[in-house]
């Protein structure tokens, strides 16, 4: 259930140094490594599903609770005034980790439109 060459999976099991600030038995979520704005992290689940496109009816309660979880580590980490959250998806979505994961990015603007 996890793929040895995804950076993503290497984190999640603690293999790659990252800045976590939240897990659990389902999911990880930690710092991103280029941030875009003043709060930026990264959700994704412990298992390794590709992109949205991967995901099925059995994996309703994962997204649900990951996407649960935003509020609470946004409001953790000081974005009491609201948070982006985006999940790009392939190759016109922009997305370059095929791990899936959900960015919450916040703080103070001005900061990069994404
Ligand atoms: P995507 O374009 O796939 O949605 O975004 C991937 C994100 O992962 C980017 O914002 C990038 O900065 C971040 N990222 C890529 N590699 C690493 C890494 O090794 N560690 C961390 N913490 N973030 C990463
Ligand atoms: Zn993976």
């Amino acid at each position: 259930m996890t793929d040895s060459q995804c950076i993503f999976c290497k984190i999640a099991a603690g293999e790659l140094p990252a800045k976590v600030l939240y897990q659990d038995e389902d999911v990880v979520a930690f710092h991103d490594i280029h941030p875009a704005a003043p709060v930026h992290f990264l959700i994704i689940p412990r298992l390794h599903l590709s992109s949205l496109f991967d995901v099925g009816t059995e994996h309703q309660a994962l997204l649900g609770k990951m996407l649960q979880l935003v509020p609470r580590l946004a409001r953790e980490q000081g974005c009491d005034d609201g948070f982006r959250t985006v999940i790009n998806t392939g190759q016109n979505g922009g997305q370059e980790v095929f791990h899936l994961h959900l960015h919450v990015m916040g703080g103070p603007r001005p900061w990069k439109k994404q």
